[in-house]
């Protein structure tokens, strides 16, 4: 059985709230991801993010107001320690922080965690406090998720929309990327707006990472990335892992768990052909979106690999995907 390694979930936003799922340690909980369950996938590793829940409904159209820094810290921290008391709690899980410790998780000795938060606003704006979320175990930081923060800004859930809206990063932005590719902590790009993902890849020499996201040609929804977005992220050398959430894998961007296997394989083999298979992995965002059906939870990862095999993805592409191309880009960020 090939390893995975995934490129996006919410479980720990789960266990901290009151959404479904996060029972990590139980088994059968109402979630799409557990332990027992990853275990039976052969997943390798998982990027954990840490995610500031909005307060209020969320409104899909115009972009949700920024998060308080302070109320961040204290989320994120709280997060951060969930993760650390499940893999104190077993060795069957581990927080992974290079890349001896992710071959270890593909060797099977383990489920490893990478560590993530979606939305910097828990980074302090002058970054006084980024060298002790490094040492706590963040090795993965997204810009923004939608709402705005010291250093860039998001784009809104709109569906028939560009991601083209917004101002670039800001000079503390600029910073931030700056410090987290000293000190090996990747840049994801999911949810920055076009300026921002422009600034990033003039600014890094590290390969761009999108740890979630859809094919705007398919789906035209403003989280999606744009041919030319695939490009720059193929040019780097980079990654996309392609999303689970159906708003964003059908061409209607209507919601909810209605979506074949086969249109979420028409993202991948749209990436594969733009970009080449090397820069194509998988970003399920399990416990933060809705997913296909035809998925159902984590177990589903080996249904897209075989569907990924029926469409004819040999053997050699399919560990590309699975796992390869995700180990190449984090070590290239961490070494
Ligand atoms: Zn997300």
């Amino acid at each position: 059985m090939l390893p995975i390694i995934d490129g996006h979930n919410d479980t720990l936003l789960a266990a901290t709230s009151d959404r479904a799922g996060g029972e990590f340690l139980r088994e059968g909980g109402d979630g799409h991801l557990d332990l027992a369950r990853a275990e039976d996938a052969g997943l390798a590793a998982g990027v954990f993010a840490m995610f500031v829940p909005n307060e209020g409904e969320l409104d899909y159209e115009t972009l949700p107001p920024a998060v308080e820094h302070d109320r961040a810290r204290r989320v994120v921290d709280e997060q951060f320690a969930t993760l650390h008391d499940w893999a104190d709690a077993t060795d069957r899980f581990r927080v992974v922080g290079d890349i001896a410790a992710l071959e270890a998780c593909l060797d099977g000795e383990a489920v490893g965690a990478i560590p993530h938060i979606e939305g910097a606003a828990a980074v302090s704006p002058d970054l006084v406090n980024l060298d002790s979320l490094y040492e706590n175990g963040l090795r993965s930081l997204g810009l923004v998720w939608s709402r705005p923060n010291a250093f860039a800004h998001g784009v809104p859930f709109e569906h028939g929309a560009t991601p083209d809206i917004g101002p670039g990063l800001t000079e503390a932005g600029f910073d931030l990327v700056e410090a987290c590719e000293e000190l090996g902590i990747v840049v994801d790009l999911a949810h920055l707006n076009a300026a921002g993902f422009r600034d990033v890849a003039g600014a890094v020499d590290a390969p761009l990472v999108v740890s979630h996201a859809g094919a705007h040609a398919i789906s035209p929804s403003s989280r999606n990335l744009t041919d030319d977005q695939l490009d720059a992220v193929a040019d780097s050398g980079g990654i996309v892992g392609c999303t689970f959430g159906t708003a964003h894998l059908r061409p209607d961007g209507e919601r909810g768990k209605d979506a074949s296997l086969s249109t979420l394989l028409d993202h991948v083999e749209y990436y594969a052909d733009r970009m080449g298979v090397e820069h194509v992995g998988l970003g399920s965002d399990f416990d933060g979106a809705s997913i296909p059906d035809a998925v159902g939870d984590v177990r589903g990862l080996r249904d897209v690999l075989a569907g990924l095999e029926a469409r004819g993805f040999d053997r050699a592409e399919r560990e590309a995907i699975a796992y390869g191309n995700w180990r190449r880009v984090l070590a290239a960020w961490w070494n």
